[in-house]
């Protein structure tokens, strides 16, 4: 069985789910081979195996942490020569996607971004990808080279499938570019205690007719209720109420939910563009006519003043 190569995204040892969710996909198309970097690389190994990787890369280096990107493609071009694989399986985050597109650049393959599921074809992986602000699926597939496809996270499940996952070390040589730009300061962003919004299984949001950052707190008061992360609208953005690192849409974060609840948010096409591939949508709306009626699950007309304070009582007691 082909070999897919699957990148892992990890801090310090620790796998962040996307990864996880990876290996689910790839092995609908083969055999998981993890390519874990960095510090703590080989600590991802059980996690990695729990999951499904037949086989653990690791290569630690301070190169990794101190400069951007480019000491990591390397490693992947490296594990590419190495393997000859049947696909490389990125997590769809900022940075996920330009390891992808330099990897691709460098192997001469094609890429698919943004893919919310993989199966296996005849002719190689097929990707499913939302296009045109989520107006359309499409199913494509690379003609060309070794395929490199990023996924969102939220799109498989995690699935418990234990596997050798025997470690290996692999032989990395940097390229010139691999010092190019150092890394001078991290900032951790202060905790909210909320899980990570691209990340979260479910997705709280308010809009404009929230009607002030204060008002926020019973959006953040239903998200914490069922763990979930807060998002917002450009409109709340823009008036300063929420910050842009919670914009949901086509000039904030794309997420993929289970379930994503709108409040006092109209739907309009920018936004749906980031959100419209979750599982379960859930709008609260006081106007029957507003947009976001059109592609939601459950829809609740009403003043998300007193239905979200509602909500939120109802759900701590259960
Ligand atoms: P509105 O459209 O004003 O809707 C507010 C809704 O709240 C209304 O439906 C109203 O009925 C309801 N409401 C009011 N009070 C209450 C209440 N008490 N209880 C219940 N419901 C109530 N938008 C994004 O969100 N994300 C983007 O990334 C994004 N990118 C954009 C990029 C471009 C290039 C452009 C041109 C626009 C972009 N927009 C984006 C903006 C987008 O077009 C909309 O203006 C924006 O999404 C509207 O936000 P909203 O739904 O919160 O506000």
């Amino acid at each position: 069985m082909a070999e897919v190569l699957v990148y892992v995204d990890h801090v310090d040892g620790a796998v962040r789910k996307p990864t996880l969710e990876l290996l689910t996909l790839a092995r609908r198309i083969g055999e998981p081979v993890a390519v874990a970097l960095g510090n703590g690389a080989a600590d991802t190994a059980a996690a990695l195996a729990e999951h499904g990787a037949v086989k653990v890369l690791t290569h630690e280096a301070s190169e990794y942490a101190d400069y951007l990107v480019v000491p990591k493609v390397d490693a992947l071009q490296a594990a590419v020569e190495a393997v000859s694989p049947a696909a490389v399986l990125v997590p769809s985050s900022a940075e996920g996607k330009e390891i992808a597109a330099r990897l691709a650049l460098r192997l001469g393959s094609g890429i698919i971004t943004d893919a919310v599921d993989l199966e296996a074809g005849d002719e190689g992986p097929v990707a499913t990808q939302s296009v045109f602000a989520a107006s359309f699926t499409t199913k494509s597939r690379v003609s060309k080279g070794t395929p490199v496809i990023t996924v969102k996270p939220n799109s498989a499940a995690v699935e418990a499938a234990p596997a050798a996952g025997a470690v290996e070390a692999l032989s990395v040589t940097f390229s010139e570019k691999a010092t190019g730009t150092k890394v001078t300061g991290r900032t951790p962003r202060e905790s909210t205690g909320r899980p990570e919004l691209t990340e979260a299984a479910i997705v709280v949001s308010g809009g404009r007719g929230v009607n002030g950052a204060e008002n926020f707190a019973i959006i953040e008061a239903l998200a914490d209720s069922l763990g979930a992360a807060v998002g917002a609208s450009r409109a709340a953005v823009d008036a300063g109420w929420y910050p842009h690192t919670n914009q949901v849409g086509q000039t904030g974060k794309s997420v993929s939910p289970q379930l994503y609840i709108a409040s006092g948010i109209s739907g309009a096409i920018q936004h749906r563009a980031g959100m419209q591939t979750s599982k379960t949508i859930v709008a609260i709306n006081k106007d029957a006519e507003a947009p976001i009626f059109d592609l939601v699950d459950y829809g609740v007309v009403g003043d998300l003043f007193d239905v979200v304070p509602a909500l939120t009582e109802e759900i701590k007691t259960r």
